[in-house]
């Protein structure tokens, strides 16, 4: 048995600025349908407000949610209410994300992702089963926080008096959720920062890591106590930015300043390691928190004096225009540089440290981040509210609080045509519901379907679970004198010549033939998590597809179901065909945009004709632009298999895709002028500038590599 509850300090909750307005937090609540409550990060926004309805009798008739847009803060959170209320995660208290349900009969407050919310819909469009929903962090602008508010904007419309929306942000967008509301009352909690003094750099940094290490180096070795809270753009760079710091604070003289205390923090950091950041310093030792934009918002650090922001952030970027996904490193917008900056001031005045100059500040950063639906695939997004089967619903006239473009509404509704989830008149198809309700991308879900019916299913689920895990194998270890030969890994699998989704499958089959064995993943460089994450993904889609698992069997390539197989990937990916060049192995896209492209250096070998070609026909999951444009996870398929696509392609209708009430298109852009928004979506001069900026800083980037 688990014990519950424990060394929750009530003390120090009371103090934070959330509480000390419990009174009017319920008053409002009360009184209003939807209400915007504004915090400073840090205020107890997260984890009070659900506390303090849920004392005021809020959950006897409902459950309360409470979305993060982030699986991590769903599940930190969650942790930390519950032990704040000396309750079992899973009881009174619980979460759910995407493969992980960790609630019960009793569960009054859930944490959720904003995508589970989403998804919730579908079973229940009018969410009966609560009584308050609180949108949390919607300054965040994630998709699916944006397609709820459009989704509970409807139901408040239709007067559903019984469901009490709450949105909370840390920024000033509060006016622009109000105004999207119906002019809904604004809370504003004034927090307790102190002043925050910025230090700009004199000179744009070559290379903001070593930039960002030499100045955490210069305050440890300079400045009185407090912790240092540094931001960076992702996993590789926190630990090359560590291992810098490690090595450089082990060379200084002996007692010459206090001991540190260096912790990573980002996403994909296992919980026991990230709640490593909420134990405070002991005392005489500082901590370094070398952190992704985690930090930002998601998760307060206490105890934190000097922040350093180098300005920037990784943000995946979709383009419809060329149907390119790309993750790149970009400024961060004056909004998020501000909130950078506040983390230094929660408990005393502190300073931030910016390396780059005030000229960038002003000039180039954009000043809002753009949301995340103005540069995403739209695919699922669009599924979902067809799904819906919301009969007044329009996807291309649908209320954004930030309308995605045109184009990327275009590119969603070709894609889901393609792969038979709407019909040329826009309706969804039986099909496309049962893709819906499959918590995937759409294209993994279409090839459930289609193996389903081609008998096919087990191998089927495997891949879908493989290429749900985020990151799969170990880095391969460094072939250094130093090292013995029995640390190589063991080889793996080759995917028959057929591809990647062939591998994974592969992958999966021999560690499940070797009883599931966290040695054999260690043996072949492959990570036991991801390993025992897929299984859990793969049992949880079973059930989904009422699926009885009779065991896995193993297939030679040219065995009828490995045909069948390959058949059911082409159909699910084929909005992701790809054509070889005649004579040397590029590849051509196909689709309403084309592109030459190679097979990403990651992909395993593919088998070869005579003449060293690749097959001539693959799909694959991804186009990505990494200084190239590249195909990522690829099968090679028969050009027969891909005819249907390829017809399809050919009869494209988009308004027509849009779905009910095509006709009075026009009269949406009427509407738009009457909710016109407080803030204004960026404008096309500051979206020049951010794609001036970016390409400044990939020509400086350039000229490093050279
Ligand atoms: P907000 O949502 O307004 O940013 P939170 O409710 O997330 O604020 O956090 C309120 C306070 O609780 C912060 O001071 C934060 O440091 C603390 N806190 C939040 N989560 C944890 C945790 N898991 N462990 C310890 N302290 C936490
Ligand atoms: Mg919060």
């Amino acid at each position: 048995m688990q014990t519950c509850g424990g060394q929750a300090s009530s003390a120090l909750a009371c103090e934070l600025p959330v509480t000390r307005y419990e009174k009017e937090i319920v008053d409002v609540v009360k009184k209003n349908d939807v209400v915007v409550i504004i915090g400073e990060t840090g205020s107890g926004k997260t984890t009070q407000i659900s506390q303090i309805l849920h004392h005021a009798g809020s959950t006897e008739f409902g459950v309360i949610a409470i979305t993060q847009p982030r699986r991590v803060a769903a599940v930190s959170v969650a942790r930390r209410v519950a032990s704040e209320m000396k309750v079992c995660l899973g009881e009174e208290v619980g979460y759910s994300i995407r493969f992980e349900d960790r609630t019960s009969e009793k569960t009054r407050i859930k944490y959720l992702t904003d995508g589970c919310l989403l998804r919730e819909f579908l079973s229940d469009a009018e969410l009966k089963q609560y009584s308050v929903i609180i949108l949390d962090e919607a300054h965040e602008r994630s998709l699916n926080t944006d397609i709820l508010l459009g989704l509970l904007k409807r139901l408040c419309g239709r007067k559903s008096p019984d469901l009490k929306i709450v949105i909370t942000s840390a920024t000033l967008e509060g006016e622009k959720f109000s105004t999207f509301f119906f002019g809904c009352p604004v809370m504003k909690i004034p927090g307790k920062l102190f002043p925050v003094e910025i230090l700009y750099s004199t000179q744009e940094p070559v290379n903001y890591i070593e930039s960002a290490v030499q100045t955490a180096l210069e305050i440890h070795t300079q400045k009185g106590p407090g912790d240092i809270l540094l931001f960076l753009t992702g996993k590789e760079e926190i630990e090359k930015a560590i291992m810098k710091l490690e090595d450089r604070i082990r060379q200084l003289e002996e007692g010459s300043c206090m001991d540190a205390i260096i912790l990573p923090l980002h996403a994909s950091l296992e919980p026991e390691l990230q709640v490593r950041v909420f134990t405070p310093s002991p005392p005489s030792c500082r901590r370094i928190i070398v952190a992704t934009n985690i930090a930002e918002t998601s998760l307060t650090v206490d105890g934190v004096v000097f922040v350093i922001d180098p300005g920037v952030v990784k943000q995946h970027q979709y383009s419809p225009m060329t149907g390119m996904y790309s993750l790149v490193v970009v400024k961060i917008s004056r909004v998020q540089a501000t909130q950078r900056a506040g983390r230094a001031g929660r408990t005393r005045p502190g300073k931030c440290y910016r390396l780059y100059t005030e000229a960038v500040f002003e000039n180039e950063l954009p000043p809002v981040t753009m949301p995340e639906i103005q540069r995403s695939s739209l695919a699922g997004a669009v599924l979902h509210l067809k799904s819906l089967d919301l009969k007044d619903i329009n996807v291309l006239e649908f209320e954004y609080l930030d309308p995605p473009s045109r184009s990327s509404l275009e590119d969603a509704l070709q894609k889901l045509f393609i792969i038979d989830a709407i019909q040329e008149d826009g309706s969804i198809t039986h099909l496309g519901r049962r893709m819906a309700v499959l918590p995937l991308e759409p294209s993994l879900s279409r090839m459930l379907l289609a193996a389903e019916e081609a008998g096919c299913l087990s191998e089927a689920l495997t891949i879908a679970a493989m290429l749900s895990c985020e990151s799969l194998f170990l880095p391969s270890p460094k072939k250094s004198a130093s090292h013995k030969r029995d640390l190589e890994f063991k080889s793996l699998p080759d995917g028959m010549g057929l591809g990647d989704h062939i591998q994974l499958l592969q992958i999966y089959e021999k560690w499940h033939e070797d009883g599931y064995n966290a040695e054999w993943c260690k043996e072949h460089g492959v990570k036991i998590r991801s390993m025992m994450f897929a299984r859990e993904v793969r049992r949880q889609l079973s059930q989904i597809m009422k699926w009885e698992d009779k065991g896995l069997s193993r297939y030679r390539r040219k065995d009828p179901k490995m045909l069948a197989l390959r058949k059911a990937i082409c159909t699910g990916f084929s909005n992701h065909l790809a054509h070889r060049m005649q004579q040397h192995n590029g590849f051509r896209t196909l689709g309403a945009k084309t592109h030459l492209v190679q097979i990403h250096p990651s992909a395993c070998s593919m088998e070869v004709d005579d003449d060293g070609l690749l097959p001539e026909w693959v799909v694959y999951n991804e186009l990505v632009n990494v200084g190239r444009p590249f195909i990522r996870n690829v099968c090679a398929v028969k050009g027969s298999w891909c005819q249907p696509a390829l017809m399809k392609l050919s009869k494209l209708s988009v308004t027509k895709l849009g779905g009910a009430q095509s006709s009075t298109l026009p009269s949406v852009e009427k509407e738009q002028k009457v909710e016109k928004p407080a803030i204004e979506p960026l404008s096309a001069t500051q979206k020049d500038l951010v794609a001036a900026a970016r390409e400044r800083f990939l020509a400086r980037k350039q000229a490093r590599t050279k």
